[in-house]
């Protein structure tokens, strides 16, 4: 458990803002963030700090059930609102790994078999009556966080991305976050940057995610020779100048650099943040992902674009689950 403890957060009853006859404006909000190795979640107040916050390893073993993974979720939360004092909540905002349907939220994240159509919303409901619980596709919470509160801060049109286990992200317009007919607008990872590239587990070929997904560039570098087997590690080899290494990330850059520029002409884009293990190569992944992008972004609007590494690394994603909430007119067009 690495809780922190803020003392400026005032606790107070719920029951005493229930009494009031609503919840109080500084109210902070319950943010979650569920992915394939971590359950995170954190009390965040109106402005984006963190006040209390938790994180524990995703029970994912081969005998983990769906209820099973409800349990240990719900006592990570109950935990984590009690230690902030019990504060009366603004609402439930989560970023949770997909695909899902949206935005009723049944989540069958790729990396947790455990949960296959899960009612996460449903469930999240019954156990915070009366407020509002907001879950979108945790790439696009990322996005959100740095758009709200990071790299894209004050900018109206940013694409946020995502390079790790997968390619993600999500697309801010007009200073809005953009949904799509089904929540999944924003999808770059299956943007096709060689078509005569690798097959993709959507079935495609060639697709970004193919290609710059950390177990992606494992398998291209260990058939070059080299021999670790994480997207982390390699990452790590390429800064200490292992040359299979710093080939798999001019490779991931140059398809980034690739699908960046036809998302600046299609979407008229100010800014690009790249967050994700991978993109933790830094220079050896931004530098070929400039050149490329600057190869082929010609057109005068698109030469603008500024590509950055995301600013606010593993709390964006639930910085961006509370802006669910927090800013609906900016980031929520779902249902309540
Ligand atoms: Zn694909």
């Amino acid at each position: 458990m690495t809780a922190t403890t803020a003392t400026t957060l005032v606790p107070r009853p719920a029951e005493a803002a229930l009494e009031a006859g609503g919840t109080p404006a500084d109210a902070p909000v319950l943010a979650v963030d569920i992915g394939g190795t971590k359950l995170a979640a954190a009390v965040v107040e109106p402005g984006g700090r963190i006040a209390v916050s938790d994180r524990i390893p995703t029970p994912n073993n081969p005998g983990t059930d769906a209820e099973g993974l409800w349990r240990t979720l719900a006592a990570m939360l109950d935990k984590l609102v009690a230690e902030a004092g019990g504060p009366a909540l603004a609402g439930v905002g989560v970023g949770c790994g997909g695909p899902m349907t949206w935005p009723d939220a049944h989540v069958s994240p790729l990396n947790i078999p455990a949960w296959r159509d899960f009612p996460l919303r449903d469930r999240l409901r019954e156990t915070y009556p009366g407020l509002p619980v907001r879950v979108h596709n945790d790439a696009i919470c990322l996005a959100i966080g740095e758009h709200w509160r990071g790299a894209g801060r004050g900018r109206d049109n940013m694409l946020g991305m995502v390079v790790s286990t997968g390619v993600g992200g999500g697309l801010i317009l007009n200073g809005r976050l953009i949904d799509g007919a089904s929540g999944n607008a924003g999808h770059i990872g299956h943007i096709v940057v060689d078509p005569t590239g690798p097959t993709c587990e959507c079935g495609g070929r060639g697709c970004l995610e193919a290609i710059a997904r950390g177990p992606g560039l494992v398998a291209w570098a260990r058939e070059e020779g080299w021999h670790g087997t994480t997207g982390v590690a390699l990452a790590a080899d390429a800064r200490r100048g292992h040359p299979v290494a710093q080939s798999a990330m001019r490779r991931a850059g140059h398809a980034l650099g690739l699908a960046i520029a036809s998302a600046t002409h299609l979407c008229d884009l100010e800014v690009v943040s790249i967050g994700g293990g991978i993109s933790q190569a830094g220079a050896l992944l931004f530098d070929p992902l400039e050149e490329t992008l600057r190869t082929y972004a010609r057109m005068e609007f698109a030469r603008r674009v500024s590509v950055v590494p995301a600013a606010l690394g593993q709390t964006s994603g639930l910085v961006g689950a509370a802006a669910l909430i927090f800013e609906p007119d900016k980031y929520w067009t779902g249902a309540d």
